[in-house]
């Protein structure tokens, strides 16, 4: 039998108020669901309670860990918003709210697609807990994917590996990113995954007593230079990481150095380097594999010294140095912010996220926050230059933020609002500028489709060529064969790959006549 005290004790950092608030979700979500059954036949409080207690795990506050119980209420047992709010006020219902909404973007499985989707998950989500809570949602429904009925299996295994995996690995959340991966990868790509672990396993077994030996020496060589106070691990990378690995190494496994990685975990920055030290010391190092990631984190906050070594007896092994503290960074991501209080900000007792020391956290230290674009930050591409794009534009974006207050609402109306989000006649999502027509939409999706354009439907309607298209729209393009580009669509188009594809089909045009 579950109980509250089971969730509590996950979390250290939860007020007495917390703990009545984490008890009042419980009962309402235990009576509210209590006819409601899920797949497994298990009653589906179990999915909420679990969906909480990964909640807990991740650190998250009293309120999040509410609306974790909660987040089905709205959905699934038609609980109206009004009584969400009058139970448990504004800031929860806002959450259980912005999880609903999210439940409602599908992965359809088109490639092209899907950094769109990603982007208008984050997007949507307005609020990075919003998105937490949905990680831990997706969790336990694919521990417990093989209830579902086949049909779906596959479609939930693939939209986690496509959409919700990278989102928790952008966000730093690498425990829930693996074993996302981890869980889903079978399901979706059987025959791939019986391939990689069978290789997996036959190397683990030739390699094992020699790391064993390695680990020895290495630890050895470590007490000399009086760094005893350390822990190894290995980590193996999750098998869906490692396969597209593989994939990009030509299916050659001996390529792969990182298959299997040795982690040293010491207590400060300064023994990370001395560290470095003693392995490079005494092993020597492949050239070109050696990353500081704590003096340049990547983009998502990680933080470790990588190597590469030859052992000495005909391997070759990554090794991580990192803090404890590192450590947990990189375990725990974004949803680690909630453990270092001092960094949040207080209002009225709740805790708030404060989305602007996470970025400030990921951005090199010199970069200020002045209104005045100071000389640095122009060098701050540099360390974004393999980022994706849209965390350089955040980074850009914040070395023009105003002031800290402001800076959640601009992030929002500036890096999201400048763009729309609309949708085919399937549901795939295409990210766009604001203000632009279904011309530009017709070229995003494919250059002949623009090119024989005839007409035009959005949400169902016919509307002419120059129609403004908004957040939302569903955008049906009707095509002729014997339709073509004029010149007023160069006018009507607003981007910039539109413009040109309908002037490089004028020009040519032109020159065959
Ligand atoms: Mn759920």
């Amino acid at each position: 039998m579950p109980s509250t005290s089971e969730i509590l004790n996950l979390s250290s950092n939860i007020s007495p108020e917390g703990k009545q608030l984490i008890e009042k979700a419980y009962s309402f979500a235990q009576m509210a669901h209590k006819d409601h059954k899920r797949f497994s036949g298990e009653p589906y409080f179990n999915h909420l309670f679990e969906t909480a207690k990964i909640l807990a795990e991740l650190g998250q506050d009293a309120q999040t860990i509410s609306a974790g119980l909660l987040h089905d209420s709205i959905e699934d047992v038609n609980v109206a918003p009004e009584t969400i709010e009058k139970e448990f006020g504004q800031e929860i219902l806002f959450l259980v709210q912005g999880v609903t909404k999210l439940g409602q973007l599908r992965y359809h499985g088109e490639d092209r697609h899907v950094e769109s989707l990603r982007k208008l998950f984050v997007a949507m989500a307005q609020d990075v807990r919003v998105v937490i809570i949905k990680l831990a949602d997706r969790l336990h429904n694919v521990r417990t994917l093989q209830y579902v009925p086949e049909e779906k299996r596959k479609r939930i295994a693939l939209e986690t590996l496509e959409v919700y995996g990278p989102i928790a690995y952008r966000l730093g959340i690498r425990k829930i990113n693996r074993e996302l991966e981890n869980l889903a990868f079978p399901f979706a790509f059987p025959d791939e995954y019986l391939e990689i672990k069978e290789l997996l396993g036959r190397k683990h077994k030739e390699n094992q007593k020699q790391l064993e030996k390695f680990v020895k020496t290495l630890k050895k060589e470590l007490a000399k230079n009086d760094l005893i106070k350390i822990q190894t691990d290995f980590r193996v990378k999750s098998l869906y990481s490692l396969y597209k690995k593989y994939l990009r190494k030509e299916k050659d496994f001996e390529k792969i150095y990182d298959v299997q990685a040795l982690r040293i975990i010491v207590p400060t920055m300064a023994d990370c380097y001395k560290a470095l030290g003693v392995v490079h010391g005494n092993w020597r190092p492949l050239p070109g594999r050696i990353k500081d990631y704590i003096a340049f984190p990547k983009p998502n906050g990680y933080q470790s010294i990588h190597t590469t070594i030859f052992t000495g007896d005909g391997h070759i092994i990554e090794i991580q140095i990192r803090t404890d503290q590192m450590h947990e960074k990189s375990e725990m991501g974004i949803a680690s912010h909630f453990l270092y209080k001092s960094e949040n900000q207080k209002k009225d007792g709740i805790e708030f996220f404060n989305p602007l020391s996470w970025i400030k956290r990921l951005l090199p230290n010199k970069i200020s926050f002045s209104s005045t674009p100071t000389k640095e930050t122009s060098d701050i591409k540099a360390p974004y230059s393999n980022a994706p794009k849209w965390v350089k534009e955040l980074a850009e974006h914040q070395s023009k933020a105003p002031t800290d207050g402001e800076f959640m609402d601009n992030l929002r109306s500036d890096f999201f609002g400048h763009r729309i989000f609309v949708f085919t006649p399937k549901g795939d999502v295409v990210d766009l500028p604001l203000n632009s027509t279904p011309i530009d939409f017709a070229y995003a999706i494919h250059s002949d489709i623009g090119h024989h354009i005839s007409g035009v439907k959005v949400n169902g309607k016919l509307v002419t060529l120059d129609t403004e298209l908004s957040n939302g729209d569903i955008i049906e393009i009707i095509t002729k064969d014997s339709s073509k580009p004029t010149k007023k669509w160069v006018d009507m188009a607003k981007t910039a790959s539109a413009k040109r594809k309908i002037k490089a089909f004028l020009e040519n045009q032109k020159q065959n006549l």
